[in-house]
């Protein structure tokens, strides 16, 4: 058996709570063990004779106790001294308040101790910051360069570095997976360097470059495995022939020349590339990227409409009801003048099952479609609104056999646009990186609590004044982002008290708990203008789309990651009239406040994407914690110049090599890619 494939249980001399707590961070092997990587170095390597001890050192020294004691200082803490020989020479170890020192170390024992040479009642003596007993073993603690751990649930670096230390103990095997030829190039150390380097490294050079390998094989893994994908798509699906001659081109430009609005040049080089792929005879896999707001919508019903055009459906798959609902009015709107029949299937219309999706052009519903039974015959296009969510596509193009439609994916928040090329890997990129003409971005504030009142006030007049309506987002409870009951209850407390505090304006409550119906009532309730506030749960982030509400609060704001923040922020300043964010927190701690200080002062959904994920990480903006597919620990997935480089190196995997020819590599790729279509 692999060494690495022991159960965490196998590692001697260890506590069962100590296995318990590994077990609890998701450490279940040896091999997760090794993978759980230091995040910083200190060097502790110098070790001197200590006979040549001077005020200042930071030292390691090593020597067998021979005398111990215990005073007190005038304040009453106790402080241990220990006298260590080599020899010849002898030197004091001094600690703090840490009686059992005396207890634990027996004279005789070996000992190796850093810490930094410093004056006690005019002596030098060794204040030690860390130590160890040497039984015929070198120091693992000090005398090198020390890795230092994430310490988490009560597990001390120390413990962690001991048992990384035993594993690699015990020799395992860490074959080669990668190419030589892709290990030279990019100059790489093996994968066994790497490993013990990245742990106990022999120099801080050396740590570094086991990191970069690391970084690289992370990177390379999941992009070669979406490239694999694709190639996959491309070289065993058909896809649906579509043509665009003379007269498509007229009857496109005729319903562009419809729309109330000029595109963006960004949206017409995004339908060029869309209408490239669609011509090509492969199928499309294209992801439309952009800023909340930068109109990514009709860019799909522009796509639809060619597909129409030649004779093909298409179906448009959103998140969440409300979404696939408001898309249904913007589709409905936007062919208005076209005999382009648009189909909506919810919770309780379902067309698709009724058997009549034949009557439909274009059928829009929630990500819920992929449960029908749906006959691809003639379905041409798929649109897929992601919501922070990857596999949808994944697992569609899974059941298609022989024959796909061509797919659209858009995103509902920007991330950073490095982050796009490793993540969606398989896709083809369209950046929609202009915003449209004459949008105003929205003016945010960071409210103080002591101002809470004089913003409801302003609010009421804007309201009375001006005609403006208004969002309230409740605090967020819970972290998850199902709705759950007590941030339903948060928000119909926090209505009855808004109703008060804002009498005699009409206020709404909105939650997703409420049956899809009354939803819909309340929502049309609010686009009427019947209600003025509309009060609902933080889990209405996407969607709704009042072209008059454009005043938004965001209690809680502190829980939010920037891009929810932003996207949150989107639901206003849609139409040519001034759009308000305000923002409340019960946070004092600074950093807190300079993240939504930030916040405040960006309006670039990019910008954010990219501080959230160097503060927070990728989980953090990707919703991914839990299912884990973007498994970066080492690599920054903001670090375009190894992007580029794996990158390249995958790019040149998929073209030149076969993946069976690599076993240990197909294993890593297709435990991937496992992920990938196994995700909600
Ligand atoms: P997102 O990219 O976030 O999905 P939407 O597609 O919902 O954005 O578009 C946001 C708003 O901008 C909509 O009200 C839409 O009608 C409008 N819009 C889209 N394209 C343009 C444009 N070129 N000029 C002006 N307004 C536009
Ligand atoms: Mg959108």
């Amino acid at each position: 058996m692999n060494i690495l494939s022991n159960p965490i249980e196998n590692l001697k001399n260890t506590s069962p709570r100590t296995i318990s707590l590994f077990k609890k961070i998701g450490i279940k092997t040896f091999q997760d063990l090794i993978e759980y990587f230091p995040y910083k170095y200190r060097d502790f390597s110098k070790i001197k004779p200590l006979s040549q001890v001077n005020f200042g050192d930071e030292i390691t020294l090593i020597g067998r106790v021979e005398e111990k004691k215990q005073e007190v200082s005038k304040r009453g803490l106790t402080i241990q001294l220990v006298r260590i020989s080599d020899g010849k020479d002898s030197f004091w170890l001094l600690w703090f308040n840490q009686k059992y020192i005396l207890y634990s170390l027996k004279k005789g024992d070996k000992i190796s101790a850093f810490g930094k040479v410093k004056p006690y009642f005019m002596q030098k003596m060794l204040f030690v910051e860390e130590y160890e007993v040497l039984k015929n073993n070198k120091p693992i603690h000090t005398g090198r360069i020390v890795p230092f751990y994430p310490e988490k649930k009560g597990l001390s670096s120390k413990v962690i570095r001991e048992k990384i230390h035993y594993v690699f103990s015990l020799k395992p095997e860490l074959p080669e997976f990668l190419p030589e030829e892709i290990i030279r190039f990019n100059q790489l150390l093996s994968q066994k360097e790497a490993y013990e380097n990245i742990h106990f490294p022999k120099s801080l050079d050396l740590a570094k470059k086991a990191k970069e390998r690391i970084a690289f094989n992370e990177l390379f893994l999941l992009q070669l495995s979406s490239k694999l994908i694709r190639k996959n798509w491309e070289r065993s699906l058909a896809a649906p022939k579509v043509v665009v001659d003379r007269k498509v081109r007229e009857e496109l430009k005729n319903l562009v020349n419809s729309l109330p609005f000029k595109l963006t040049n960004a949206q017409n080089r995004a339908l060029y590339e869309i209408i490239s792929d669609l011509t090509s005879g492969k199928p499309m896999n294209r992801f439309l990227h952009g800023d909340v707001g930068a109109g990514k919508t009709v860019v799909a019903a522009l796509a639809s409409f060619v597909l129409f055009l030649n004779g093909y459906q298409t179906l448009f798959m959103a998140p969440t009801e409300i979404l696939a609902n408001q898309h249904y009015q913007t589709f409905l709107e936007i062919f208005k003048d076209k005999p382009v029949k648009i189909g909506l299937q919810t919770g309780s219309k379902k067309i698709i099952k009724e058997g009549k999706i034949k009557n439909y052009d274009i059928i829009i519903g929630t990500h819920a479609l992929l449960n029908e039974k749906i006959s691809f015959d003639n379905v041409g296009l798929v649109i897929i609104d992601e919501q922070q969510r990857f596999g949808v596509l994944q697992r569609l193009m899974l059941r298609q056999k022989g024959k796909t439609p061509h797919f659209l994916t858009t995103t509902a928040t920007p991330i950073p646009r490095t982050a796009a090329l490793v993540l969606y890997g398989e896709l083809s990129i369209s950046l929609l990186d202009e915003m449209p003409k004459g949008k105003k971005p929205v003016k945010t504030y960071l409210v103080p609590p002591e101002k809470r009142a004089s913003a409801y006030n302003w609010i009421k007049e804007k309201i009375e004044k001006e005609g403006y309506q208004v969002f309230i987002v409740c605090p967020l409870i819970e972290e998850s982002d199902k709705e759950t009951m007590k941030n339903v209850k948060a928000a119909t407390a926090e209505y009855e008290k808004l109703k008060e505090v804002f009498k005699p304006i009409p206020v709404g409550l909105l939650h997703g708990k409420m049956p899809a119906k009354k939803k819909q009532e309340v929502i049309q309730a609010f686009k009427s203008g019947e209600i003025k506030i509309l009060v609902s749960t933080p889990v209405i982030e996407v969607g709704i789309d009042v072209k008059t509400a454009n005043i938004i609060v965001i209690e809680t704001a502190e829980r939010y990651g920037l891009s929810q923040l932003h996207q949150l922020r989107g639901r206003v300043g849609r139409g040519q009239v001034q759009g308000y964010c305000l923002i409340f927190s019960e946070t004092n701690k600074k950093e807190t406040l300079d993240r939504l200080r930030f916040f405040a002062s960006t309006s670039d959904g990019f910008k954010l994407s990219e501080y959230d994920l160097k503060l927070r990480g990728p989980g953090e903006i990707f919703g991914t914690r839990q299912h884990g597919f973007v498994n970066v620990k080492v690599a920054s997935l903001l670090d375009y110049k190894l992007i580029e480089k794996t990158n390249k190196a995958a790019e040149y995997f998929a073209a030149n090599k076969k993946l069976s020819e690599y076993p240990e590599l197909e294993k890593k790729v297709q435990r991937i890619q496992e992920k990938i279509v196994s995700i909600d």
